[in-house]
């Protein structure tokens, strides 16, 4: 199986599986015990926790680990709502094209009583600094842009916005799942004041994250209980997959000059081949983008039949989101950039990991090739289309 759907999720790396195991093996103590199994688990923890704050520019104690990036995002958007609240700031901002992780909680806080600015992006999937600025006020209390989105690859300009919200003292979250191992990331030179990851958006496992949150800044926790990760994220820590999760953080970071360069070329390889096919057009930014993503709408089919042909011919893709699969609605990050109903119906999203090869690239653009053609021959409207009936989106 061609395997083009890392956005998704990515297959745990065998060092990642290694460390694992190694966990299960020796270090099985609670960390929280005082005597020596405990304590060798605790040395454990507390190694995973000095790696990955080393490789986004933070400091361990500024490292909560969590179930993985949607119990992160939750987190840190319901703490500064709460948080904010108590100070009179009850206004949250961020974008149309987030994680339904971060917008079904901005939607459960609207419900609450507090106000929601959701800012638009602009026809290649970015959203305008300018646009943060003039929608910050007096009682916004949090402002969340995610890295690098998951269905289009668009990279936003996090730098920029978070020396905006610290110039306005506004506090500012994002997102960096997408981006985590695959783009630098350094929390002090973004001014990034909280921060969620995801272990297997980069060869880690599922099931672990953390959130990142710069000493300082206060955080309310969502799971009571114990005392673990400093009273802010109660439950027995999940050693094995922060562990894997570490080592492939580290891994990633480590090759990922090298990786990107190597994604790039077979991702520009896959946009100039699937350019090629009639009606096509690629969905966010050309360059501005994530090494790995490319993201396409055909004209006149369905990307559900689209994905089942390609499962045939041995290709692993999504149309969007996987979160979105299985709903009817299109993609709200197709619809933000402008594209309508009918031809959001119709993408196609291919993400590339560590292990694609070239001769993948080529085989799969044949492939899409092969069933977007096959699929318009079915298709009524690619029929009105031919005829005249109804004029083409995508020219
Ligand atoms: C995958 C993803 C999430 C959710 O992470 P989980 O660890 O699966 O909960 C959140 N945000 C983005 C951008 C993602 O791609």
């Amino acid at each position: 199986m061609i395997y083009l759907d890392n956005a998704a999720t990515t297959k745990t790396s065998p060092a990642a599986q290694k460390a694992m195991l190694e966990c299960m093996e020796q270090f099985w103590g609670n960390p929280s015990s005082l005597h020596t199994p405990g304590q060798k688990a605790a040395e454990a923890l507390a190694q995973a926790r000095e790696t990955v704050a080393a490789c986004i520019g933070a400091t361990p104690r500024e490292i909560y680990f969590t179930s993985g990036g949607s119990e992160a995002d939750n987190q840190a958007i319901v703490s500064a709502a709460l948080l904010g609240k108590r100070k009179g700031k009850t206004h949250l901002i961020s974008t149309a094209i987030e994680h339904h992780a971060v917008l079904h909680t901005l939607a459960r806080l609207e419900k609450d009583g507090f106000d929601v600015t959701l800012l638009p992006v602009d026809e290649s999937g970015i959203v305008k600094v300018d646009d943060v600025a003039a929608a910050i006020r007096e009682d916004t209390a949090l402002v969340s842009v995610m890295f690098a989105n998951n269905e289009i690859g668009s990279i936003q300009p996090i730098e920029e916005i978070g020396a905006l919200c610290h110039e306005k003292h506004v506090l500012f979250h994002t997102d960096a799942v997408q981006a985590a191992g695959h783009l630098p990331i350094d929390v002090e030179k973004q001014h990034i004041d909280m921060l969620s990851l995801s272990g297997h958006k980069f060869h880690g496992p599922r099931g672990t994250g953390l959130l990142y949150v710069r000493r300082g800044v206060p955080l309310l926790p969502l799971i009571e209980g114990g005392a673990q990760e400093r009273g802010k994220r109660a439950g027995t820590e999940n050693l094995p997959a922060i562990a894997g999760m570490a080592v492939a953080l580290k891994d990633a970071c480590d090759h990922m000059q090298e990786d990107t360069q190597r994604q790039l070329a077979l991702r520009e390889r896959l946009i100039a081949g699937l350019s090629k096919i009639p009606h096509s057009a690629l969905n966010g930014d050309p360059v501005r983008r994530l090494p790995g993503n490319v993201s396409f709408c055909f004209e006149g089919i369905e990307g559900e039949s689209m994905l089942l042909l390609l499962d045939d011919k041995g290709i692993a893709a999504s149309s969007g989101s996987a979160c979105t699969s299985g709903s009817l609605d299109p993609s709200h990050v197709l619809l933000a950039i402008g594209r309508p109903h009918e031809v959001a119906h119709g993408s196609l999203r291919l993400t590339l990991g560590a292990e694609t090869t070239q001769d993948e690239i080529d085989y799969t653009i044949q492939s899409v090739a092969e069933v977007v053609e096959r699929l318009r021959a079915m298709s009524p409207v690619w029929d009105e289309l031919q005829k005249g009936v109804r004029s083409y989106v995508i020219q």
